[in-house]
């Protein structure tokens, strides 16, 4: 693995880019090309187990040091870099990655100076396990429809209700909950909370997925909670939800590019090295034109999320950069993925083979945090 592979060099020599970012891509694409052999082999037959490991490894070796409160917070052009290179490399590093990211921001960004203390020094050590729990059975694109409940009860409250399609619900020790608290109405009544995932009544039960991962159904019952568990203001929890889920928009445009980038790579050596017709795939026209296709997206992405995460680190306004970026990305990632698969045939398909792994771990980025036709709402309300 060359680091042109992983990044596009001409992308990051581009002035939205600094020295300490060029530094950044080259540090962590090493480290993942150092693990490439061992995670090829990685055991995702539990991926909770799997998980938890990979953060760990994450964490011992500096990368989630960042979420730490007295260390300097990262910019979203080097959390777009780790993902790409993670994702490239390994589905389930940069997923473990990225919910410790959403879980520390929101604490981050929203918490008290204790809340910070206690809880994101775990996070950046990679010993503790954060999860965002804002989807319900009833409520997934359509958060202000959340019904769990969070009833005040003395000096505190209690969580009854279920959350489902948890990433890291199952290994979690702490968890970020969106709760109606009925402040006022509808989106106005919904509170955020921090939860010990240790404390009695919570369940936690894992979903099967499409692409092994941590992931799981979530139950309260009778979930005690003290009110230093309010995390940000009462009946601002969407605020604290959306304000999350938007920063993290970019970082899921740059995972899809990595994610496209190991698809596009795969395609061309194998292109060039299939014997076909007396020459190789790469002779015959339409599969030079698949190429040249995935080429292009891969460069219209890679602007795309730099003009994304780069308005973000200037503090632009950059709503809309973040949703196209996340839109184009994961739609042409998916394409890509499709083609480098369609260009291997057979053995594209074959269960466990690389692309046959990418095939179905490249589906959920269009639906999570943000699926693609709430993105396009997104972007219509701001034309
Ligand atoms: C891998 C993965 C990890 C996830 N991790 C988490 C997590 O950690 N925490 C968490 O809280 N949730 C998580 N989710 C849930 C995710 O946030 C929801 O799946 C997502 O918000 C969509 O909600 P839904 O699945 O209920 O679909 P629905 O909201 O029911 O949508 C169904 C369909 O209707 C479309 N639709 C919805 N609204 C509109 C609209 N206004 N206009 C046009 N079409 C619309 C959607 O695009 C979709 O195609 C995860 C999901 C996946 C796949």
């Amino acid at each position: 693995m060359s680091f042109s592979q992983v990044f596009d060099p001409g992308v990051l020599a581009l002035p939205l880019f600094d020295d300490a970012h060029r530094t950044l891509a080259d540090e962590i694409g090493q480290w993942c090309a150092d693990r490439a052999e061992a995670w090829a082999n990685l055991d995702t037959t539990d991926p909770a187990t799997t998980a938890r490991a990979l953060l760990a490894e994450l964490g011992r070796s500096g990368w989630l040091r960042h979420l730490d409160p007295d260390q300097p917070d990262s910019d979203v052009r080097s959390l777009c870099l780790r993902r790409q290179a993670l994702a490239y490399h390994e589905d389930l590093a940069d997923f473990s990655y990225s919910i410790q990211e959403l879980t520390a921001a929101a604490i981050t960004r929203h918490g008290t100076d204790r809340q910070r203390r206690r809880h994101l020094p775990g996070l950046a050590a990679g010993t503790s396990a954060g999860a965002l729990a804002l989807s319900e059975p009833g409520a997934g694109s359509d958060l202000a429809a959340v019904v769990l409940e969070a009833t005040p009860d003395g000096d505190g409250f209690v969580l009854n209700g279920t959350k489902t399609w948890i990433a890291q619900g199952d290994i979690a020790d702490v968890c970020v909950v969106l709760a109606r608290t009925g402040d006022g109405p509808g989106p106005l009544g919904l509170t955020a909370f921090l939860v010990d995932c240790g404390t009695p009544g919570f369940k936690a039960e894992p979903i099967g997925a499409i692409a092994p991962r941590s992931w799981a159904e979530l139950t309260f019952t009778d979930v005690r909670v003290g009110s230093d568990a309010v995390l940000g203001e009462r009946g601002q929890g969407l605020v604290v939800a959306l304000d999350v889920l938007e920063r993290a928009r970019a970082t899921v445009a740059a995972a899809a590019i990595g994610f496209a980038r190991r698809g596009f790579r795969l395609a061309l050596d194998h292109a060039r090295t299939r014997k076909a017709y007396g020459g190789r795939l790469t002779d015959l026209q339409l599969v030079r034109s698949s190429l040249a296709g995935m080429d292009v997206k891969l460069s219209a992405a890679s602007l795309l999320t730099a003009r994304a995460a780069w308005a973000m680190d200037a503090g632009l306004d950059h709503a809309k950069h973040s949703s196209t970026a996340k839109l184009y990305a994961t739609e042409a990632a998916g394409e890509i993925v499709d083609s480098a698969v369609q260009i291997f045939g057979a053995a594209g398909l074959v269960s466990g083979s690389a692309t046959e792994r990418l095939y179905r771990q490249i589906r959920s980025l269009r639906i999570y945090e943000g699926s693609s036709e709430v993105i396009e709402m997104t972007i219509a309300d701001a034309l």
